[in-house]
């Protein structure tokens, strides 16, 4: 019968030459273009053979190289969406948990792991500024948003055991989807969301937010929850978080705050974030903005209890012998997985390596970056800026010619990205800002320097001056 161990020699020459390889794709990575050039059909006659019956052995590695030309390469020019370049050393957390294989449900499960996690959820809540908030790793800001409004709704209209009863959820027009995807999912409604308008700034409008607050409640609906975003996803724009605590404190909203793009950014300004200490309930996403492998989010909260009373559900099998408290831990209890891996060591490894002046400075320098590609973009005459640095993402379009109509501007804009894309210098993505299609750069990569941000400009001017303007 054939089992599927290796010797350690195997393995220690599997990981020379992965290793190896990974070195060099990391010297690589500035030079590669921002996209592949490839198809579908491509990649498809590439990978979607059928599985082998018999050990290809080491040759099961043959396609490695494949896998990384045919990669969207995450290097210092990339600027789409919310995604730098990942930090190398927490690679190897990854790696290391996988070898460990811990089964991060329980503190008797994973003594080292649980400790860990609960340890850099602490650095995390300290490092912004939200010390004594508990909290627990996850997949990524939509899990994040997810279990932060289940929280909101347990605590205000418990649903657990006799279903929901709907309550209002106040976001605003640049509020990311994953609340309303959150709110459909806890059986709220989407038709219970209260879209709120935004000021020139594209912050919530917390006039606005009362207005309707005072409308709802005298037409007997019961309001629940406010997300406010610390860093919404265009433009980076930070509701007024502090007016929105009181808002929710004097109406008895439960105020979920949204930072899985900005949040940690308090690492570095927190002047920009006054009020987020008042957040209920608070996702962070450090695969976003603190340089961790994807995928790693997090959600932090001020009350256990609530996290306990919203995620707390067992089964003979989980049941803990311990007396004591810190042994008995579990985070099944506390939120939605059972089984989880270990995402902390990559955490743990980056943070001790690299330290937090290193990582708080990284933030600062994107912020600084954003900046300067905005001053660049006012000062280009054929540019116009459509959304300031409030963070680190700038979003403005070309100028096309003069009296274009709105819907002829927005096709040039929109050609023009597709055709900055081809030519595979710097990556940008798209954002709709009151109509205007907007193209977007965010930087929240260590690898990004200075004349990366000319370098947009002069990639955005040349390929509109090969474009016939309209
Ligand atoms: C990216 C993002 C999310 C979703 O996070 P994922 O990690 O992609 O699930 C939620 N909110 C904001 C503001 C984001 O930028």
């Amino acid at each position: 019968m054939t089992r599927l161990s290796i010797t350690s020699e195997e393995f220690t020459a599997i990981g020379n030459d992965v290793v190896r390889l990974m070195a060099d794709y990391l010297d690589q990575l500035p030079t590669l273009p921002t996209v592949p050039a490839t198809t579908a059909a491509e990649v498809e006659a590439i990978f979607g053979g059928d599985a082998p019956e018999s050990p290809l052995e080491a040759d099961a590695l043959s396609l490695l190289p494949e896998v990384l030309r045919l990669s969207r390469p995450t290097g210092p020019r990339f600027f789409g969406y919310v995604l730098g370049s990942s930090d190398p050393v927490a690679a190897y957390g990854d790696f290391i948990a996988a070898i460990l294989q811990q089964n991060v449900t329980a503190w008797r499960s994973s003594p080292a792991a649980i400790t860990l996690e609960r340890t850099v959820v602490r650095w995390l809540a300290e490092a912004i500024g939200l010390a004594g908030y508990a909290g627990s790793l996850c997949g990524g800001g939509s899990s994040a948003n997810l279990m932060g409004l289940a929280m909101a709704r347990e605590a205000k209209l418990p649903a657990n055991d006799n279903g929901a009863q709907g309550g209002i959820v106040y976001v605003s027009t640049e509020t990311h989807f994953s609340s309303a995807k959150a709110v459909a999912l806890l059986g709220l409604g989407r038709r219970n969301i209260r879209t709120i308008p935004t000021d020139s700034a594209f912050r919530m409008d917390v006039a606005a937010l009362e207005r309707t607050l005072q409308a709802d409640i005298a037409s007997g609906f019961t309001p629940l929850a406010v997300v406010a975003s610390a860093g919404s996803t265009a433009t980076g724009a930070i509701d007024p978080i502090n007016t929105i605590a009181d808002i929710a404190e004097q109406y008895g909203l439960w105020l979920h705050i949204d930072g899985a793009y900005g949040g940690l950014a308090a690492m570095a300004a927190p002047e920009k974030f006054t009020g987020i200490n008042r957040a209920d309930s608070l996702s962070l996403d450090p695969h976003k903005w603190l340089y961790q492998p994807l995928s790693c989010g997090c959600l932090l909260y001020c009350d256990r209890e609530t996290a306990a009373r919203t995620f707390s559900g067992s089964a003979e099998y989980t049941k803990s012998f311990s007396s004591n408290a810190e042994e008995s831990f579990a985070f099944f209890d506390e939120s939605i997985e059972l089984s989880r891996s270990f995402r902390a060591l990559k955490l743990w490894l980056s943070i001790r390596y690299h330290g937090l002046n290193a990582i708080r400075s990284s933030i600062g320098c994107d912020m600084e970056l954003a900046a300067l590609l905005q001053q660049h973009v006012e000062n280009t005459p054929e540019l116009e800026l459509l959304s300031p640095a409030a963070l680190s993402a700038v979003c403005f379009r070309h100028r096309g010619t003069a009296g274009l109509s709105h819907d002829d501007l927005n096709n040039f804009n929109s050609t023009l990205l597709q055709q900055l894309l081809a030519r595979g210098r710097v990556y940008l993505s798209n954002a709709e800002l009151d109509g205007a299609f907007a193209l977007r750069a965010c930087i929240v990569n260590h690898r990004t320097e200075a004349a990366d941000m000319q370098l947009i400009i002069d990639e955005v001017l040349a390929t509109a001056s090969s474009m016939s303007l309209p």
